[in-house]
């Protein structure tokens, strides 16, 4: 591989004080170092129902999600999951709190996904969304979701409904 910074060749050792195989830079000792990527993403409830996306593009291509997305530099967690639900689906959200965080390890990803009260009525299908719409709890489309975190925040939504809501985060390491 080759350094991101010079452009030289990267040889594969343990830093000093590391214990973990990177990447280093054989001209100008950068380290790359490969971390997990967060994704940040919302539950948007109205009226009990839950809001889903009907994804336009691959992975999950016609499949059910929560608008969600990769996380951008210069922006907190929660800026993220309101950002992304204005851009797939022009919501307007109000951020209750962290409802979910779900852990892919194997493919570092970390998803964080917020509880949130959707604010206006005019949310439309919009960028790698086909269609967007309200689901009540006992008629959403289990066979249909798009990634295993959605459907684990789903169901402890529904879990939650059914405990009066206690407000705790859920994993799914626990
Ligand atoms: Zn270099």
């Amino acid at each position: 591989m080759y350094c991101v910074k010079c452009g030289n060749k990267t040889e594969k050792s343990v830093p000093t004080g590391d214990n973990i195989n990177r990447e280093i830079c054989t001209a100008c000792d950068y380290i790359n170092y490969v971390n997990p990527k967060i994704i940040v993403g919302a539950l948007p409830i109205f009226s009990g129902s839950v809001l889903l996306c009907k994804r336009d593009i691959e992975p999950g291509f016609g499949k059910w999600t929560l608008p969600s997305g990769f996380m951008e530099m210069d922006e907190s967690l929660e800026e993220g999951a309101k950002r992304e639900a204005h851009e797939e689906a022009n919501l307007e959200l109000n951020i209750k709190y962290l409802h979910t965080t779900y852990s892919l390890p194997k493919i570092g990803q970390v998803y964080m996904l917020f509880l949130s009260e959707i604010l206006n009525d005019d949310y439309a299908a919009m960028h790698e969304t086909s269609e967007v719409k309200l689901f009540s709890l006992n008629e959403i489309p289990w066979n249909k979701i798009a990634f295993s975190a959605v459907t684990f925040a789903l169901k402890n939504y529904i879990e939650d409904s059914e405990n009066g809501f206690p407000g705790k985060c859920h994993s799914n390491y626990n």
